[in-house]
C-alpha cells in the first residue's frame, strides 16, 4: 500500500500525458508552471501531511476493503469518528495552507458513489457497487488525486438536459457499446482538475426519463483520450509571473479550477458507476452535496484562522492591537469562524450509517453549515479589511520596496510600530489582500458562495428537511389549540 509524500506526488504527476490549455497555448509542463505549481503545492500538502506523526490519526485512516493504512482522502467513513476527522483534517490543512487545497471533492464523490452504487443494485440487481469497490481499491493502493467533475455548463437553466437547444450542454452518454460508453459534454468550474490522477465524474442534478442518457457516473485518467483542460484565471493571477513574490501575498500555495472537455471519450464498464438509472442521480448528487457541504465547516474554517490571526497582527504592527474596538472585531470574527466549525463538527456527530455501511452526514446540518459558509466569510473579510486599513491596496510594489534608490523611502514611510521591519507590515497586508480580494479569495470568498452548490440550493434542502408539521404541532399544544405535536419525523 502506497502512502506517498508530497514531492513523489509532484513526481507522479509529471508521468500524465495530459492535455492544458491556458491564456490560448498549450502548456506542455503544468506541473512547473508558475501560474499551476502553488495549486499543485496546496494538494501535495494533503500527501505530506499523512506522514507528520501529529496528524497521522486525522490524515490517515485504515481502508474498510484492505485493513491497510490509507490516506483520509482515499477513506469511506466508517463513524461518526471519522466524519469529526475529515472536518478537523480539512481545517488543519486550512490553516496550513490558507487556500482550496482541492483533494474533498473526490473524496466526498467516492463516499456518495459508496452509498448510491449500493442502493443501485440493492433496487436494479445491477453491479455497479462491486465496480465501485474494485475501483476505490485502485485508487487506495495508489494514492491517487481524485478530483470530482459534477457541475455541467447548463445552458438555459429553464430547460432540462434533454430540452436544450446544444443536447451537448449537459455531459452525456452518446453511445453505449458491449466494451464500455462513449460521453460526450463539460464538466466546469471543476475544482484541482488540472492536479488530479483520476476524474470522477457525476450528474449535476435530477433526471427524468427523457434526460436518461445525462444521468451517468464513471471515473477516467485525467489524461484519458479525448479528455483536455482550459484552466481557469484568478483574480491578480499574472502577479505570479511578476517574479515578486511578496506581492503575492500567499506565493508558495493557490487553488485552481478549470473546465475540463470531453470530446467523445471512451470509458470502459468497470469503471461506469451509472449509466441511465435517472432516478439515482439526485440521490447522488445529494449525498455528494451534503458531504462537501460537510467540507466547508473545515477547509474555511482553517483559512479563516489564517485571516483572524493575519488581521490580529496587522493591528498590531499598526500599533493599535489594544484598543477595545479592534479587540472586539477580532472577537467577532473568532465567533463567526468558529460557529462555522460547530455546524461542521455537529453535522459530522449527528451522522449515521447508511445500509451501505458508509456513515452519511446530517443532512440538514450539513446545508446549515453549508449556509452560514456563504455568508460568514464576507463578514469576517470585512472585518479583516476593516483592521487592515486602505495600504492594504494602495501600497507599492515589492520592486519599488527593494528599489535601490526609492526603496529607502518606501521603507522610511511605510514603517508602523518601531521594532517591526517595514517587510512584514507589508507582507501581511498582502497576506490580507490575497485572502479577502487576490488569488486566495475564489478559494475563501466566492468558492464560499457557490462551491458545493449556491445558497438557494441550501435553502431548498433546508426547507425540505425542516419538518414544519412537527414545529407546528409543538406551537399549537402549547398555545391550546388541542393538537398533540407530533415527533419528528
Ligand atoms: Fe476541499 Fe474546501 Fe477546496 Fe472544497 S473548497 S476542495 S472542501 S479545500
Ligand atoms: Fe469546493
Amino acid at each position: 500500500m502506497v502512502l506517498m509524500t508530497g514531492d513523489q506526488y509532484i513526481e507522479s504527476l509529471r508521468k500524465r500525458k495530459i492535455v492544458v490549455y491556458l491564456f490560448g497555448e498549450r502548456v506542455e509542463n503544468p506541473v512547473d508552471h508558475p501560474i499551476i505549481r502553488p495549486s499543485i503545492n496546496s494538494v501535495a500538502m494533503t500527501y505530506d501531511i499523512a506522514h507528520d506523526p501529529k496528524y497521522e490519526d486525522l490524515a490517515t485512516a485504515t481502508s474498510h476493503l484492505t485493513g491497510e493504512k490509507v490516506n483520509r482522502f482515499l477513506h469511506i467513513h466508517q463513524s461518526t469518528q471519522d466524519l469529526v476527522k475529515k472536518v478537523k483534517l480539512l481545517r488543519v490543512l486550512g490553516q496550513k495552507t490558507g487556500v482550496c487545497f482541492q483533494r474533498c471533492v473526490g473524496m466526498d464523490a467516492l463516499n456518495a458513489l459508496s452509498i448510491v452504487t449500493y442502493e443501485m443494485d440493492q433496487k436494479l440487481g445491477t453491479e455497479y457497487h462491486k465496480r465501485f469497490l474494485e475501483y476505490l481499491k485502485y485508487v487506495q493502493s495508489n494514492d491517487l488525486m481524485c478530483c470530482g467533475a459534477m457541475t455541467d455548463p447548463k445552458g438555459d437553466r429553464s430547460l432540462r438536459p434533454s430540452q436544450q437547444a446544444d443536447p451537448d450542454l449537459y455531459l452525456r452518454i452518446v453511445e453505449r457499446r458491449d466494451d464500455g460508453i462513449v460521453v460526450r459534454g463539460a464538466k466546469v468550474h471543476i475544482t484541482g482538475a488540472v492536479n488530479s490522477h483520476e476524474i470522477i465524474v457525476m450528474p449535476t442534478r435530477t433526471m427524468r426519463e427523457k434526460d436518461r442518457d445525462y444521468a451517468v457516473s464513471f471515473a477516467i485518467p485525467s489524461d484519458a483520450e479525448g479528455v483536455f483542460f482550459i484552466y481557469g484565471r484568478q483574480s491578480c493571477d499574472l502577479r505570479k509571473l511578476e517574479g515578486m513574490e511578496m506581492d503575492l501575498g500567499n506565493p508558495r500555495y493557490s487553488g485552481q479550477e478549470a473546465m475540463i472537455i470531453f470530446d467523445d471519450v471512451f470509458v470502459p464498464w468497470e469503471r461506469v458507476f451509472m449509466a441511465g438509472e435517472y432516478e439515482f442521480a439526485w440521490p447522488l448528487v445529494e449525498y455528494f452535496s451534503a458531504y462537501h457541504r460537510q467540507s466547508y465547516g473545515g477547509c474555511k474554517t482553517g483559512i479563516g484562522d489564517v485571516l483572524i490571526g493575519a488581521a490580529s497582527t496587522v493591528a498590531e504592527y499598526h500599533g493599535v492591537a489594544g484598543s477595545s474596538h479592534i479587540r472586539d472585531k477580532i472577537v467577532e470574527m473568532a465567533h463567526l469562524n468558529e460557529t462555522l466549525y460547530a455546524c461542521g463538527i455537529a453535522c459530522s456527530a449527528e451522522g449515521y450509517r447508511t445500509p451501505s455501511g458508509t456513515y452519511m452526514v446530517d443532512i440538514l446540518l450539513s446545508n446549515v453549515c453549508k449556509l452560514n459558509v456563504t455568508r460568514f466569510p464576507y463578514e469576517i473579510s470585512r472585518l479583516a479589511e476593516d483592521i487592515a486599513g486602505g495600504l492594504m491596496v494602495t501600497m507599492p510594489s515589492e520592486k519599488d520596496f527593494k528599489h535601490p534608490e526609492i526603496g529607502k523611502y518606501v521603507e522610511k514611510y511605510l514603517k508602523g510600530v518601531e521594532g517591526v521591519p517595514t517587510e512584514h507590515r507589508l507582507r501581511i497586508l498582502r497576506l490580507i489582500e490575497n485572502i479577502c480580494m487576490g488569488l486566495g479569495a475564489v478559494g475563501y470568498r466566492t468558492e464560499s458562495m457557490h462551491g458545493a452548490g449556491s445558497p438557494q440550493a441550501q435553502k431548498i434542502m433546508i426547507e425540505r428537511l425542516l419538518d414544519i408539521d412537527f414545529r407546528r404541532g409543538l406551537a399549537k399544544t402549547l398555545a391550546g389549540i388541542g393538537e398533540e405535536a407530533k415527533k419528528p419525523s
